[in-house]
């Protein structure tokens, strides 16, 4: 396959009338200043991996909006989720996550990590393939050609006490043996071989510190949900005698293999130690707006020389460029200034893509987040109508301050081109299944 982009963002910068020949989903060749050939686009950047998601919870998007408790927080949506998850089947989880995988692509992400912990029956009951639920999401995956890195979630218990699990968690459990089985189950679930795996201790509260130390010896990724909320910090202090990210850095091997997701509550010490080890922090600024969890420290972060990334987490909304209007905007409202992630010589934009795509890569274990040879060739062509006369920074600045919310014409995903004229290929289909599954769910539930 051949692309032609008018301009690319290339990973030394901005190039013209750029041709990518692409050979087996990957990136074979870039040639800048070469003649019209092939697919022709007037913009093409690379497309970043959404770094965390889960996907079933789209189809509870816009149902928690109302009051329902003196206070309502995380805990009552968590509550109302806990709910909802009890009704799901298989075919829904399938359903959901194909819906969900389709609007990823359609803004802009090429793959996602999705962080599963949706694994059993309602009760707790393991299902005859004990990864069945991982499989649905690997189905979803190729149904729609989404690239797909897969972090089977270990969660054992309800606390940092131990306590047990109950209601819609058991749905969620597993202990270490049971976990292994489920995990080496869903790794021969995957088939492309652009797919990932990873591991995925769910959080400080949810897995007890011995299981931490045995899945930290797993290969690939590791994502673990951390100072999310104020009162997980004070449940970890509590029963651990140090902050979550404090924790974290002094008993976990974290490196470049670790995302933490959130990390929204650190104090100084935490975010410059946590940015020395290169791990990535997981940022999802519109879950984090929706659910209240606070304003993560940019400025912090990046005095730190920390990496980030952009997930979709609840999946309220789906928009690439949405989450990072929402970083940057919660920054801006934090610091009463503006272009507060921007440096000397990148605009907002431009930083926030940077940093999405390297941050996103390196969080889901894909060779890709650039233009380059021997990467996938994980690639999106903006719809460049609204934003004509612009160019560099400022064409990029406009795309994701200023366009409305689906503003991809076309997408690959190694080299699969699964977006074309602003829709996914398969959007009709898999909505109308999408539909008939909530009908049915409605109804059950
Ligand atoms: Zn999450």
């Amino acid at each position: 396959m051949i692309l032609h982009a008018q301009t690319a963002l290339l990973p030394e910068g901005w190039a013209s009338n750029v041709r990518i020949i692409v050979t087996d989903g990957r990136i074979a060749d870039v040639i800048p200043d070469s003649p019209p050939e092939g697919d022709s686009n007037a913009l093409i950047l690379p497309a970043p991996a959404n770094l965390h998601s889960h996907t079933f919870q789209r189809a509870m998007a816009g149902l928690t909006e109302a009051r329902t408790a003196g206070q309502d927080s995380f805990w009552t949506w968590r509550a109302l989720m806990y709910r909802f998850v009890d009704h799901l089947t298989p075919e829904d989880v399938e359903a959901i996550a194909a819906l969900a995988m389709i609007e990823m692509a359609e803004a802009g992400y090429a793959a996602a990590a999705e962080f599963h912990y949706l694994h059993h029956q309602p009760g707790g009951a393991p299902y005859a393939n004990p990864a069945e639920l991982s499989a649905r999401i690997a189905a979803a995956a190729v149904d729609t050609g989404l690239g797909l890195t897969l972090l089977p979630v270990l969660y054992e218990q309800g606390g940092c006490d131990g306590r047990a699990l109950a209601g819609g968690q058991l749905r969620f459990g597993c202990d270490l043996d049971r976990f292994q089985t489920l995990h080496a189950a869903a790794r021969s679930a995957l088939s492309r071989p652009d797919d990932a795996i990873g591991v995925a201790p769910h959080s400080l509260r949810a897995v007890s510190r011995a299981s931490l130390a045995e899945v930290s010896r797993h290969q690939g990724p590791i994502h673990l949900h951390l100072a999310e909320q104020v009162a997980e910090v004070a449940e970890v202090q509590t029963a651990y005698g140090a902050r979550p990210v404090e924790w974290a850095l002094a008993n976990l091997p974290v490196d470049q293999r670790w995302c933490m997701i959130h990390a929204t509550q650190m104090k100084p010490f935490e975010t410059a130690g946590l940015a020395a080890t290169h791990a990535v922090a997981g940022l999802c600024p519109i879950t984090e707006a929706n659910l209240g969890d606070g304003i993560f420290d940019g400025p912090g972060w990046q005095a730190a020389g920390g990496r980030l990334g952009v997930g979709t987490d609840s999946n309220v909304q789906i928009s690439l460029t949405g989450e990072l209007r929402m970083l940057e905007y919660s920054q801006r409202l934090g610091q009463k200034a503006r272009a507060v992630l921007a440096d000397a010589s990148r605009s907002t934009g431009r930083v926030l893509l940077d940093a999405s795509l390297a941050g996103g890569a390196q969080a889901a274990g894909r060779r890709s987040g650039a233009i380059a040879p021997g990467l996938w060739a994980d690639l999106m062509a903006p719809d460049t109508g609204p934003l004509d006369g612009l160019s560099g920074d400022t064409l990029l600045d406009a795309w994701i301050f200023a366009t409305p919310d689906r503003p991809v014409a076309n997408l690959w995903s190694a080299g699969r081109h699964i977006v074309r004229d602003g829709r996914h290929i398969a959007r009709e289909r898999v909505e109308t299944r999408y539909r008939s599954h909530l009908a049915a769910l409605k109804a059950r539930a």
